[in-house]
């Protein structure tokens, strides 16, 4: 594909989060709807470069697990530089938005359903790790699912360089960072499979599961903090089963 302003026209807007904004947009030519990140980045032309060759890695990336990478390219707009990244367009949302609909409905995502999402998860987990890739922001917002039922990971964090790029100050802090990582280790692969087990007792509770229910609000340090020393959660008892609760347990 040739992605440009003259190839593609935006649709609408998917969403927003801490760095950057996501539309969906079709290639005019074929027609093929696709999605677009746009984060705002430092001017810096060498840095650029450098953030190209980092991203044009994941166009090679290739698994039904992983939400395919069409490209990359730097936009100048009214307030500096952005940088577009190109993608498969999902379009049944990220799990976030789908376990808060289905919370606003007073259901739950069924077990069947929640194993579907850690074996697709994991998968795509094997997949990033033969290719010496750790994911590092695994969470409900960055899993995928498309209209036939597919789920998919995305927001793979092999770019350091983009890291250093983004134009704004708190970035790489997030809930989901695995206890190691809290206390400053480096990431390994059981850091993503932490965030994993996370994500999946989110989805199941349909909450974000530290503090316990009912615990007073705690600022980001203090959760930090907190998710270091208390032990993981359970799923409760009378509403799970055994397996299930073992299988979120054993991480
Ligand atoms: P954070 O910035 O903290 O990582 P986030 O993952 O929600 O949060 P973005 O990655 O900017 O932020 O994504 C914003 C929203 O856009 C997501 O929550 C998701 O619902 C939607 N989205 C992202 N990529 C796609 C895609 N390829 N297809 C469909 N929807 C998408
Ligand atoms: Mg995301």
């Amino acid at each position: 594909y040739i992605l440009n302003e003259t190839t593609t026209e935006i649709m609408s807007k998917l969403g927003e989060g801490a760095v950057g904004t996501v539309y969906k947009i079709r290639h005019i030519p074929t027609g093929k709807l696709m999605a677009i990140k746009s984060v705002d980045v430092y001017p810096d032309e060498t840095n650029h470069r450098q953030l190209l060759r980092e991203l044009s890695f994941l166009k090679y990336c290739n698994s039904p697990y992983i939400v395919k990478f069409y490209g990359a390219r730097f936009v100048n707009n009214e307030d500096g530089q952005s940088i577009y990244m190109y993608m498969e367009y999902c379009d049944a949302g990220s799990l976030d938005t789908i376990y808060k609909k289905i919370d606003s409905m007073n259901g739950r995502i069924g077990e069947g359903v929640l194993g579907k999402v850690a074996e697709s998860v994991l998968n795509g987990l094997v997949y990033l790790h033969k290719n010496k890739i750790i994911h590092r922001d695994i969470k409900p917002s960055n899993i995928l699912v498309t209209g036939s039922g597919q789920i998919k990971l995305c927001d793979l964090g092999v770019s350091g360089e983009l890291v250093d790029s983004i134009a704004q100050t708190f970035v790489g802090t997030s809930y989901y960072m695995a206890p190691e990582r809290i206390q400053g280790a480096g990431y390994a692969v059981t850091s993503d499979v932490w965030s994993l087990g996370l994500s999946l007792l989110e989805i199941a509770l349909n909450r974000f599961p530290f503090p316990p229910e009912g615990a007073p609000r705690l600022t980001i340090i203090e959760l930090l903090d907190y998710i270091v020393r208390v032990p993981i959660p359970s799923l409760p008892e009378s509403q799970f089963s055994s397996e299930i609760i073992n299988f979120i347990d054993i991480w």
